[in-house]
């Protein structure tokens, strides 16, 4: 919607292609006719609080093509539907049958895998083709139309840690707040340019990294998928330098490993480079203290932690300046957009629970699922995140994990798995863990660890781990079981899902 202002302006660089606004109205405006022409009305009258536009499901990788069938799908008063290019063909049926979508784009790599589900479900498949740099040159730019407030925009899927995906409906004010609320926090502007490498089916690929950036007239380059080398290597290419960099804890841990890898003069001009960053942001999952600790040591620069679900956009961050303020393992304060409360607690007390957020910011509905919405709003209106959360004195807000899983109930304590993972990452020898409590009949449930080791290090062996976590944690939080894995099974955002690693760790619990 924004994107008018800055026709002239690179938006996108994609496999060593320019493309500018211009390039990505006037494509997205042809694709909008052929949306208009294939898409399919509605079955069925659809139940929503928004109002509902067809629903545009789109398989289109990193580039270009992505962002204008983003543009094209608004400029028909549509919704856009992000498949995952990484998902298999169950799961995209999944995701086209429940947002019931009218019609789905797909670049010709996908027409394989597409066609079959679109014959199978009566809709058409509209073929993206290759857009040419420089295709808006002298075109009258088209606009995205501005929508009344309520009219639906993205319907996101979960990243299903803890269950199925849910769709998440946003509507065109849910994500202008979003993006507004991250422009100003983290000073987006015209001059940035994003190095983008995150997934285009979560919130913090989609809104964070690409919608912030377009509003802003800054310019988006992506890299197909997250290759350490080559963000190594862009990072030190010093024409057009890169000036904002967003990942998932693990991205970071898999730069830190390339990076020792490297010889010391290339060591020397990588840590200048990401030095050199105006902002670099974790999120999506809990950033462990020691990641935190060692990329200031290789870069002397803190990454910025921030808070958020697809359900709420970012709701706490730590500050952009000054640098020396952001805390590790701490997700900061609510942005300005966002009322944030932890239940049990007034406004001004300290302690932990769950953690609620309201505001403009916060979605409409689960689509399709008004039940599930329902109850997941308390009575004055908080959307109840499943998230336990800490905040003491200063108003800082600590994230303890997910309600569920991650809050281990423990001989009469309540402990956060996040807060042992942290202290057993310290250990040498300890390269991932996960720690997950099972149920015992003493202490009605008891901390175990998975733990993958370092290479390179002494293994770890019988009570090792014991002695050394005496001096480390509180004798009530070291692990009783400790299970050793090879690797931890992480999901697109690098996540655990830990019910699912009980069940094959530990299957008799
Ligand atoms: P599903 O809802 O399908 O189980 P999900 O909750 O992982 O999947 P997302 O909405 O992508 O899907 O992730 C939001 C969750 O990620 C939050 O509820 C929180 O548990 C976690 N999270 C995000 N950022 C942080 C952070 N900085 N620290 C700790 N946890 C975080
Ligand atoms: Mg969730």
């Amino acid at each position: 919607e924004a994107a008018y202002r800055f026709p002239d302006r690179p938006a996108i660089v994609s496999a060593d292609q320019t493309f500018s606004y211009a390039d990505l109205l006037v494509s997205a405006q042809a694709t909008a006719l052929e949306i208009q022409s294939a898409a399919i009305d509605d079955a069925e009258a659809i139940v929503s609080k928004a109002q509902i536009g067809p629903r545009v499901a789109i398989m289109v990788p990193p580039g270009a093509e992505y962002v204008a069938s983003t543009w094209a799908t608004w400029m028909c008063g549509g919704v856009v539907v992000p498949l995952a290019i990484s998902n298999p063909p169950s799961e995209l049926e999944y995701v086209i049958k429940d947002s019931k979508a009218n019609v789905v784009l797909g670049t010709q790599q996908y027409e394989e895998v597409l066609q079959p589900i679109c014959e199978l479900w009566g809709l058409q498949l509209v073929v993206v083709g290759a857009i040419t740099p420089d295709c808006g040159k002298g075109a009258t730019v088209p606009r995205v139309p501005h929508f009344a407030k309520d009219t639906g925009a993205l319907i996101i899927y979960t990243s299903g840690t803890t269950g199925r995906p849910k769709g998440v409906l946003h509507t065109h004010k849910n994500l202008i707040s979003q993006v507004r609320s991250l422009t100003d926090a983290w000073e987006w502007s015209q001059d940035d340019r994003i190095l983008h490498c995150l997934p285009l089916h979560h919130i913090h690929g989609i809104v964070n990294a690409l919608y912030c950036a377009h509003y802003n007239g800054a310019l988006v380059e992506f890299m197909p998928s997250f290759s350490p080398g080559e963000v190594w290597k862009r990072l030190m290419r010093q024409v057009n330098p890169v000036t904002v960099f967003m990942g998932v804890p693990t991205m970071y841990v898999i730069l830190m490993r390339k990076f020792e890898g490297l010889g010391a003069e290339a060591q020397r001009q990588a840590a200048a480079a990401a030095a050199a960053l105006r902002l670099t942001v974790s999120g999506s999952a809990a950033c462990p203290v020691s990641v935190m600790a060692s990329w200031e040591k290789i870069t002397g620069q803190r990454l910025l932690e921030r808070y958020g679900m697809t359900e709420i956009g970012m709701a706490l961050s730590n500050p952009l300046k000054p640098m020396h303020q952001r805390r590790a393992g701490t997700v900061g304060r609510p942005l300005p957009s966002v009322e944030v409360r932890i239940g049990g607690l007034g406004p001004t007390e300290v302690g932990q629970g769950e953690l609620g957020v309201r505001g403009s910011t916060v979605f409409c509905e689960y689509f399709g699922r008004a039940e599930a919405t329902a109850s997941s709003f308390d009575r004055d209106g908080y959307f109840l995140t499943g998230d336990t959360a800490e905040v003491d004195e200063d108003g800082v807000y600590t994230i303890l994990g997910r309600t569920s899983v991650d809050i281990i109930k423990s001989g009469g304590y309540k402990l956060s798995a996040l807060e042992i993972e942290n202290h057993l990452l310290e250990h040498p020898s300890i390269r991932e863990c996960a720690v997950v409590g099972l149920p015992d009949e003493v202490y009605g449930e008891i901390v175990a660890a998975v733990i993958v080791c370092e290479e390179g290090e002494p293994p770890l062996e019988g009570d090792d781990l014991r002695v050394w976590a005496k001096d480390h944690m509180a004798i009530y939080k070291i692990p009783r079981v400790t299970k050793v894995l090879d690797g931890l099974p992480r999901n697109a955002m690098g996540k655990v899902n830990k019910k699912e690693l009980i069940k094959s760790v530990f299957p008799s619990e």
